[in-house]
């Protein structure tokens, strides 16, 4: 009787998407944080256990998941993401906390089933910093240049697909943060693209690329857990599905380090109220890939992989897609007809640029 009713309410989660995890799985608390059990979670998603490198477990059905009990590293189809809390046992069995059941399994793997997703029209694209603030500079490149570089050839491929886009900044100017948030919080129906190049020790590479980090949760870049809510989490799941579409494209394009989906509450994240992402393409600091990010070509890659990734997010998670582009919605259904239902790694919907288009900061 109670595995029946266990079944009944996974499948009203898979039905509207809309019942939290402490609804449809039994919780326990750990040190004050809700948790569930990994294998019901795997149960409700067909994921069996299967083999895996190193110290990592790992579960696979139409998905493949590995995580590390106590570690906060989380891959879905071999992507990388920074769990809220990290994997714990109790009582013997491996546990996952409600907070990334409801905030990253089901929205990652299950995204169509958004309840906010709505009409993308409208795509704001942001390069971060310009003017007097350069970000981070090296003598291979600097930052605002290759933040504005990626995002014109990005806002040409996006027009091309039938995309109304919005820029924050064309040019070498300065905006504040809260600018930047007012003019995506004043375009209905859009998405928030925040472009941005990374700086750090002389060996780090890699790309990343940042959400708002759940209510109440803390991260390294959310120090504090703010209890009021922000707006931004009204998209978490559109937030992580958006991140998921364009990250997994670009380190599959790029071959660079993964270095996750991250969480955060950086101020163009925290106050706006559109389903929005910070995206890190590289190192400015690393000489290997400084000169690199400040190469055309690479650029192209970059801006190839954030539109075909937003082209993926649209047609997975949004109801209509832009300005009824028939091209997109074309993308709708894989090479053999079936409705893809996820936005991670490779079956992220087969929305690509080529074949879909023959003729042609700072942090708060
Ligand atoms: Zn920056």
């Amino acid at each position: 009787m109670k595995q029946w009713l266990m079944v009944t309410l996974a499948l009203l989660v898979c039905l509207c998407g809309r019942v939290a995890a402490q609804d449809v799985y039994n919780t326990e608390s750990i040190d004050g944080v809700e948790y569930v059990r990994l294998s019901d979670v795997c149960r409700n998603y067909n994921l069996r256990p299967a083999a895996a490198k190193g110290n990592m477990l790992a579960y696979q059905g139409e998905h493949r998941i590995s995580l590390r009990n106590n570690h906060q590293d989380f891959y879905v189809n071999n992507y990388r993401y920074v769990l809220s809390y990290p994997i714990r046992t109790y009582a013997g069995r491996l546990m996952i906390s409600s907070t990334d059941v409801s905030k990253l399994v089901d929205p990652v793997l299950r995204p169509r089933f958004s309840k906010n997703a709505g009409i993308l029209r409208t795509v704001v694209i942001d390069p971060g910093h310009g003017g007097h603030d350069a970000g981070a500079v090296s003598p291979y490149a600097r930052e605002k240049d290759c933040n504005l570089a990626v995002a014109l050839k990005l806002r040409k491929l996006l027009r091309e697909q039938g995309y109304r886009v919005v820029m924050t900044r064309d040019t070498d100017v300065f905006l504040t943060l809260q600018q930047r948030v007012a003019i995506a919080n004043r375009c209905p129906d859009s998405i928030f693209v925040s472009i941005h190049h990374n700086s750090g020790r002389r060996a780090a590479e890699g790309i990343e690329t940042f959400t708002l980090a759940p209510h109440g949760t803390t991260s390294p870049f959310a120090r504090t857990r703010r209890m009021a809510d922000l707006a931004g989490n009204d998209q978490d799941s559109e937030n992580i599905a958006l991140a998921t579409a364009i990250h997994s494209r670009a380190i599959k394009s790029t071959k660079a380090t993964d270095r996750g989906i991250q969480r955060a509450r950086f101020s163009v994240l925290c106050t706006i109220e559109r389903p929005a992402i910070l995206f890190e393409g590289g190192f400015v600091s690393n000489p290997e890939e400084g000169r690199l990010i400040s190469s055309s070509k690479y650029q192209d890659k970059l801006a190839k992989s954030i539109c075909e990734g937003i082209l993926g997010y649209s047609s997975v998670v949004c109801r209509k897609s832009p300005g009824s582009n028939s091209r997109v919605a074309s993308s709708r259904k894989s090479s053999s007809g079936r409705v893809r239902t996820s936005v991670s790694g490779s079956r992220m919907g087969n929305a690509t640029i080529g074949s879909r288009n023959k003729k042609g900061n700072k942090r708060g």
